[in-house]
């Protein structure tokens, strides 16, 4: 038989021209987003107060299987698309498995991560609009530089509330964001009520996202020509990702491999929503089987120890209520967290085909993380980002439980960015300085205790 090369491409012509809308085939939709104040759906006027019209559509589309894709976002995606399937060939060959391990790899662009995907789409459809700008929180800044790129492709203006912590520890993730034209303000700020509230009451708050997004809200809800975008979570994030594992579909289709199971990160539940897509519609449809597993910090464990409730989606408690699995929006993960994926919630899509058993999830920690992400580095050559290397930790589990058994399973795991901007995660692991730290049950139930009460 034909050797799988190790990267398996496919040509321009054969990349999607159509995101794939995985809601269209579920029977239990995900929940849809309450207004705060009423708790009724959130009806498209009251969004479009904060969202762009199309995006809007997107998020509130239940039943279109596919969107067509702009041509101008297809062109942009031509830069750095479609991204390589890799075949680990060598990591196989390290761990003895007879296991055959594949990873999309979606750090090839200068943001360093998968999120280019949704944030050019996001630009093109504010600039289509006819707006000035754009607002948006970033953490670990992965997202906000890819707004940046992504705005600056379409000449807007883009503001970026950076969490604070990651402000002052990523100076160079910063300069890379204002480099492509973005404003950049460490989060909470005196710019903004919200951030003088929680200055008021937490002061010298290091920030997390959920105040990041409470600011950005504030910021474009209250600035004639803004709209606010966000980079996970919602529905419309991973309509755009499912770029990523349309091509990987495409690319295993190619050579007729049929994967076992499914393995991405999880933190707002973008790229992992937007890798299984394809082959979760396949198996809501009765077409195929697969296992798809979901990997979050065992710090920040959303899925596997949160509560499926309705629930705010930034501590500022601007933005509409989701149903989701959530740790709670005023959680905030241990500052000895330095593994990424912090986010309290998780995509309601996401939570709803985890309710009903349709995917896995587990977690792991961090120092177990940062292990696989070495081994990988050092057989596979590509750095990979701590997010990412949660995939990783798992493949590779997965990988030797093969090896036990001598099952030769295909294992195909998201491989979302790099981690040049993380060297410091990478020193304290390398120093031993690198912790643990896993929520107790009494810190995860006084957080639940602050949930929004919906009938
Ligand atoms: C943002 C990010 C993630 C997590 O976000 P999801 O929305 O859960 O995909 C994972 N990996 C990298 C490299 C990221 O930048």
């Amino acid at each position: 038989m034909e050797k799988i090369p190790y990267k398996i491409y496919l040509e321009e012509s054969e990349m999607p021209k159509s995101w794939y809308n995985l809601r269209a085939d579920m029977k239990n939709k995900p929940a849809p987003l309450l207004n705060p104040a009423t708790h009724q759906p959130m009806k498209p006027e009251e969004l479009a107060g904060v969202f762009c019209e199309e995006l809007v559509k997107q998020e509130l589309d239940d039943t279109t299987a596919y969107f067509a894709i702009p041509e101008e976002i297809r062109n942009f995606y031509r830069m750095y698309r479609p991204s390589p399937l890799v075949r680990a060939y060598c990591l196989e060959e390290k761990l003895q498995t007879p296991a055959k391990i594949y990873y999309k790899f979606e750090g090839n662009n200068t943001s360093g991560s998968h999120k280019l995907n949704s944030a050019i789409a996001q630009a093109y459809y504010a600039k289509k609009q006819g707006l000035k700008g754009v607002t948006t929180e970033t953490g670990a800044g992965q997202w906000g530089t890819a707004l940046s790129m992504a705005c600056s492709y379409f000449g807007l203006d883009c503001k970026v509330y950076m969490v604070k912590v990651s402000y002052e520890q990523k100076p160079f993730r910063r300069e890379v964001m204002r480099t492509y034209g973005a404003s950049v303000t460490p989060s909470p700020s005196m710019e903004t009520a919200v951030g003088r509230k929680i200055l008021a009451e937490h002061p010298g708050t290091t920030g997390s996202l959920g105040c990041a997004i409470s600011e950005a809200v504030e910021v474009a809800t209250s600035t004639e020509g803004y709209r606010y975008v966000l980079g996970s979570v919602l529905n419309q994030v991973l309509l755009h990702q499912s770029v990523i594992g349309l091509e990987t579909k495409a690319a295993l289709d190619k050579y007729g491999i049929k994967p076992d199971i499914i393995i991405g990160c999880a933190g707002g539940g973008s790229n992992l929503g937007g890798l299984i897509a394809p082959f979760m519609g396949e198996k809501l449809r009765g077409e195929a089987d697969y296992r798809f597993i979901a990997v979050e910090p065992a710090s920040c464990p959303s899925l596997t120890r949160g509560k499926y409730a309705y629930d705010f989606c930034d501590t500022g408690m601007v933005c509409p209520l989701a149903k989701m699995y959530t740790l709670g929006s005023g959680f905030i993960p241990s500052p000895n967290h330095a593994g990424g994926l912090r986010y309290h919630g998780m995509s309601s899509t996401l939570s709803q085909l985890y309710a009903d058993g349709l995917m896995e999830a587990t977690s792991v920690e961090q120092t177990a993380v940062f292990q696989a992400a070495e081994q990988f580095a050092r057989v596979e050559g590509i750095l990979p980002a701590p997010e990412s290397s949660h995939a990783i930790r798992v493949a590779i589990d997965e990988a030797l439980k093969c090896k036990e058994t001598g099952e030769e399973k295909t294992i195909v795991f998201g491989l979302t960015g790099t981690g040049y901007f993380d060297m410091v995660a990478y020193e304290k692991f390398h120093d031993g300085k690198m912790v643990d730290y896993i929520p107790t049950d009494e810190e995860l139930q006084a957080s639940f205790a602050k949930l929004p009460k919906v009938e």
